[in-house]
């Protein structure tokens, strides 16, 4: 059954009715300069939820000189890290409060299925926020034997200062958590610019940073758009480091705005299609779900999504069949059915986008084993639904296999032996994930080294923990997310000379 309009949460209900929602700049809730708004829809109906302001120039530079003060002149850079520690944990004490609306605007605003917004974006929120909580306290520099005599050295680890954070819409909140919890562990003090899909969530977490005591200044979040808000924000003098996830194009984007203006620092976390690899030796049951739930999950509009699923030529057939009909067995629906198991996509564009790459696959030669195209049922023609997708007997030269396409399609692809796969595997711009499925402990190894990818899951796919690192290679992004790696992406590191000699 859809939960209609009327059972949503009544704090749901209260946010979107509360009138256009507005810019959170120095602790305040304010319109945008220029007074316009723009619709966030529900990709479900294509219905609109609520009017958002549209930040650009004026307000970003509003954000930046805020966040500026609150880094300058404290209170956040002055106050112990004990204490920022106590804050970042309210917060994600607030935020698990408040999961049950959190979640609902995530599958209103994105689409997903409101049991996986419960477990996985609002689940593995609060444990982020809650492993940075911890960090504040342990972010040590080090005491360095240097070569020269009667010197002491040592190096201190210090804030990068005022962070730009531009972020997608496939995981609103848990994108924003994975950028905003680290910073805020190191001392930073941020602007958010939230994707234009999806906006609803980033906002609820600005006034929880209000609401857990965080001080004004330190969190700011101006909604609007990436070629004005966004833009402003990479080119913005007095900002930092900006930290993207999104497209490779703006990535580039952002890395040209960072060279002309100010040379901020850039961490960057892009795209992917990334390499599933089933070998004949692997446990079957387990890697022909690991294999097709490593494209569905999420619509597919996944960074890490396994897009190519490599097949060893002896069970080819036999997975690629699999996850046909994994997919056929799959209820596509509003996410607040609980008997949907793929939403809608978040957007028109997303769908047009989806559609040219599933007609483009026969025309280079691949099978459509199921789906591809529109959704077609009950309720289904107002929303983005897409049907999941497999093009089988795909070559990994087409552009099917070479593309992110960013929604419920998979191509699969045959190969020979351990050696074609590592060359077939690596024969691509990006480097984010890869899945490998073994039960040759030996060939597992090997091929988790050969891979080059950030993050290789063995026998697995797709878990993500704070603790780990997180990013890509090639062009799939800069720098690392997650765990310690984060914090350095926040911090800076000064060595400190001390002439001990006399005279
Ligand atoms: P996108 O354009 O890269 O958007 C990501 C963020 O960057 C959004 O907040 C966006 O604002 C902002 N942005 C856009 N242009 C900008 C600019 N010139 N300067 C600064 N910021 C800018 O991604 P998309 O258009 O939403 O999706 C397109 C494709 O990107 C997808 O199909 C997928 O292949 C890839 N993607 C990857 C990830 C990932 O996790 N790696 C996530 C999302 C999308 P607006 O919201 O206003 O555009
Ligand atoms: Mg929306």
């Amino acid at each position: 059954m859809v939960m209609t309009a009327r059972e949503l949460d009544p704090r749901v209900q209260a946010f979107l009715a509360d009138g256009p929602k507005r810019l959170l700049i120095d602790g305040a809730w304010v319109e945008a300069a220029s007074g316009r708004t723009f619709a966030t829809l529900d990709p479900a109906t294509g219905e609109r939820l609520a009017e958002v302001a549209e930040g650009d120039a004026t307000d970003i530079d509003r954000a930046v000189k805020a966040a500026r003060r609150a880094f300058d002149e404290g209170p956040w850079s002055t106050m112990t890290p004990a204490e920022r520690s106590r804050l970042i944990w309210r917060l994600a004490d607030l935020i698990e409060e408040r999961s049950e609306v959190l979640a609902q605007l995530e599958t209103l605003d994105n689409g997903k299925p409101l049991a996986v917004a419960r477990r996985d974006d609002l689940g593995g929120t609060v444990d982020y926020f809650r492993y940075y909580a911890g960090w504040p306290t342990k972010v040590e520099g080090a005491t360095v034997p240097v070569s020269v005599a009667n010197t002491f050295a040592y190096t201190l680890r210090q804030p990068v200062g005022v962070c730009g954070q531009i972020i997608p819409w496939n995981y609103p909140l848990m994108m924003a958590a994975w950028k905003v919890a680290p910073a805020l562990a190191a001392g930073c003090t941020i602007v958010l610019k939230p994707a234009e899909q999806t906006p609803l969530s980033a906002l609820l977490l600005g006034e929880l940073c209000l609401e857990a005591g965080i001080p004004a200044g330190v969190v700011n979040v101006v909604t609007g758009y990436g070629e004005t808000a966004g833009a402003a924000l990479a080119a913005h003098p007095a900002v930092d480091k900006i930290a993207f996830t999104g497209s490779t194009e703006v990535g580039r984007l952002i890395l040209r705005a960072a060279s002309q203006s100010n040379l901020k620092k850039v961490s960057l976390e892009l795209g992917g299609k990334s390499p599933n690899i089933v070998f004949a030796d692997a446990d079957l049951s387990q890697a022909r779900e690991g294999a097709a739930g490593g494209i569905f999950y999420n619509m597919g509009q996944d960074c890490t999504a396994g897009s190519r699923v490599f097949v060893e030529g002896s069970i080819y057939d036999d997975v690629a069949q699999f996850i046909a009909d994994h997919a056929k067995g799959l209820t596509v629906g509003s996410g607040l059915d609980a008997a949907t198991d793929i939403g809608p996509l978040v957007s028109q564009e997303q769908v047009d986008r989806v559609l040219g790459y599933m007609q483009l696959g026969p025309t280079e030669g691949a099978r459509v084993l199921s789906g591809g195209g529109r959704a077609q049922g009950a309720g289904l023609d107002r929303g983005f639904f897409v049907q999941p997708t497999v093009l089988a007997d795909a070559r990994n030269d087409m552009r099917v296999a070479q593309e992110e396409i960013f929604g419920p399609v998979v191509t699969v692809i045959p190969f020979r032996d351990v050696e074609d796969v590592i060359r077939q595997g690596n024969d691509i711009a990006y480097g984010l994930g890869a899945g490998v499925w073994t039960r040759d402990l030996a060939k597992a190894h090997r091929v988790a080294a050969a891979i080059r990818a950030g993050t290789v899951w063995v026998n697995t796919y797709g878990p993500t923990d704070p603790a780990l690192p997180f990013g890509g290679f090639k062009a799939s992004g800069h720098g690392r997310e997650m765990g310690f790696e984060a914090i350095h992406l926040y911090t800076e590191v000064k060595s400190v000379w001390v002439n001990l000699g006399e005279g």
